[in-house]
This record gives structure tokens, sequence and C-alpha cells, in this order.
């Protein structure tokens, strides 16, 4: 606590991001990074844009990026905004779109930057319990008759339990707020959820968040985008050319470019990444786990007869690390996020070790 802290400031309570080590020898499973390192095409493309132009400012619409990302996905580029990081996107959201006279709506366990958001801006919010097995139920956020109802935002997949949402399911939540915003964020999307984006086109008050960094393996480059109706999409244009007009550097887009064009490495590491999940929840089974139904690259998992932290920190004691968080209802669980077959190969074995 500072005197010179604005009274904004000293309230806060800052999101605690996974850890980053310093040891390089550690198995990091952690905060759910592509086991697999990006395009090679996209370290050619950021090669190629290292030249003289850094001395110039990027393109602050990023137009070749929001163009790529628009014929991808069957959007108009007016329908694309980019961000550093799907977190800043989200961070405009809650300012431009969320901030509402009706309280903010979204899951007791979800996203734990979503909380931190609204302490930022000052934004009235309430939680909607997920169900006694962790699922959102969509019926928690109907409007409730004769009373206002503020805007949602739901991860989907949700985080940390991934398990997804049916497409049916997100159309009905967005169909009954038509008044609010709802987002969905898709940072987990493509390791078997399905996607929103397809609604867009019919719901104008529907934004889709998604990151190129789980899928694309490109968290180091900090590049994210919302795709939505033109109103939401210059909405959060007015905040963030009020705030930081160049969000996406010259290097960051031209990786991002050459990322979305990749689509046979995307749909490959994908695959493998899937198939990796699957086999480590069917060896966490066999340990006498239980795993949370998963469509990300993460599980969710805890035993009945072991402690969670405890074995967080057993499986630190061997060099691997994991996501244990201390919050009511999910103390017992552990998310590990999926990484090579070798890796969680060697997180088996190690548990094996600790229940032996
Ligand atoms: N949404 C969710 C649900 C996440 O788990 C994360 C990663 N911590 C993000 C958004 C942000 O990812 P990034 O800023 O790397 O795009």
């Amino acid at each position: 606590m500072s005197r010179f802290w604005s009274p904004v400031v000293a309230g806060l309570s800052p999101y605690v991001p996974g850890e980053q080590p310093k040891l390089r020898n550690l198995i990091k499973l952690n905060t759910n990074e592509n086991p697999y390192g990006p395009s090679p095409k996209v370290l050619d493309a950021i090669r190629a844009a290292c030249d003289d132009s850094l001395r110039l400012y990027p393109d602050p619409g990023a137009d070749l990026l929001r163009q790529a990302i628009g014929k991808r996905y069957a959007v108009e580029p007016a329908q694309v905004f980019v961000g550093n990081g799907s977190d800043e996107v989200l961070a405009l959201a809650f300012q431009a779109l969320l901030n509402q006279s009706e309280p903010l709506r979204y899951p007791d366990i979800t996203y734990s930057f979503y909380p931190v958001y609204c302490g930022l801006y000052g934004i009235r919010h309430q939680t909607v319990a997920l169900t006694e097995d962790f699922r959102i139920d969509p019926a928690d956020y109907l409007p409730t008759a004769g009373k206002g109802a503020g805007p949602i935002i739901l991860p989907n997949p949700n985080a940390p339990t991934g398990r997804p949402l049916a497409l049916d399911d997100i159309e009905r939540i967005v169909a009954a707020n038509p008044d609010v915003v709802v987002v969905v964020d898709e940072a987990y999307i493509d390791f078997g959820g399905e996607s929103a984006v397809s609604l867009i086109a019919r719901y104008d008050n529907l934004l889709v968040v998604q990151t190129l960094s789980k899928s694309r393996s490109l968290a180091g480059l900090r590049v994210g985008y919302a795709m939505g109706s033109k109103a939401l999409i210059d909405g959060l244009d007015r905040v963030k050319n009020s705030f930081n007009s160049y969000p996406i550097d010259r290097l960051a887009a031209a990786g991002a470019l050459a990322a979305i064009e990749d689509e046979a490495y995307f749909q490959q590491t994908c695959a493998a990444v899937v198939r990796t999940r699957d086999a480590l929840t069917a060896n966490l089974h066999a340990l006498g786990f239980e795993v949370l139904p998963s469509a990300a690259n993460f599980v969710f998992a805890r035993h009945p007869a072991r402690d969670a932290a405890q074995m967080a920190a057993a499986l630190r004691e061997e060099g691997i690390i994991v996501r244990h968080f201390r919050h009511a209802r999910i103390d017992q669980f552990l998310r590990i996020s999926v990484g090579t077959d070798a890796e969680c190969d060697s997180l088996v074995h190690a548990l094996k070790g600790i229940f032996a």
C-alpha cells in the first residue's frame, strides 16, 4: 500500500498468472501453452519482418491480419478486432460493452481474470453457480420475468473445468438476451468445442473472442481477436483508440497472419493435443482420478483419496508443475495442461511414484 496510489489501484486484487519458471528443465503443465512450437511459416514470416521497417509504426488497424481472420471465419474484416492477447481484447470488451446498469453475469467458477477486470473498471457483477457436476446450465442465464438482465461473459469451453457448452445452448443464451452483450471467450475452442462464430450473422449482441496463444502455439506473441457485429467492433475500437492505437506490433502482425493462413499445421497440432488429452484422461482414470470431460488443452482432475495441494507440491519436487487453485469448490482439483506424449507419460509416472 502506498499513499501515492489512486483509490482504484489501492482496491485492486490483480490476477496472478501461472508461474513461468526460470529453470529450463521443468515439465511445464501449468499455463495451458501448446507443447508444440508455432508453424515454421510463422517463424519465417517474423524473420522476414525483421528489417528497417521496424522504425515505422505498425498499421493501427492491423488490416491484413483482420482480413485473414475474416476470411478464415467467414466474417467481414469490419467484424474483426485484434488486440495484444485475448486478455487485452477482453479488458477492452469489459470497458466498452460489459459495464452496464444491470450487473454483469458470469459463472462462479471461471477464468479468474473476469473479477479483476470488474475491479479495475468498477463493473457491478454477479456470479452464477455452476451445477454440482461443474456444468454451465444455460437455463441459469435466461432473463427472469420482469427483471432487467445484465450482460454475460462465459468461456467456452469453461476454464478451468474444460467442460464445453453445445452451440445450441450458447444460442439459447444469446437469443434470450437480445438487449445485452454476450461475450463467448473461446480461448480453448479449437480442441473440441463448437465455435459460436457462425451465430454472428444472426445476433448483433454476440462477441466471440479467440486467441493465437493456445491452438496456434503463440502465447509469446500476444495476439487475440474478437468477432462480432460492426457495432460491437466499433465499440472496442473506440476504447482501443482511447488507450493504445498500436496493440499489434509489426512482428506480431506478420507472425499472426502466417499462423492464421497455415491451416494444415493448425489442424495437425490440435489433433495431436486432443489425442494426448484422451490418453492422459484414460491414464488418470486408471490411477483413480475423477476427470471432468474436457474439450480444452487441459484436464481438471481430482482424486478421492489425495489432497490436491499436496499432489501439486509432490509433483513440483519431481520437476513437474501443474496448476492448483485455492478457490472454494475446486480446491481439490488439479488443472493439468496437455503436454507432449512424453511429458504426460512423465506426469503419470511421477503420480504412480507419489502414490506408491
Ligand atoms: N481466456 C481464458 C479462458 C484463458 O484461460 C486465457 C489464458 N490465460 C485467456 C483468455 C487469455 O489468453 P491470451 O491473453 O494469451 O490470449
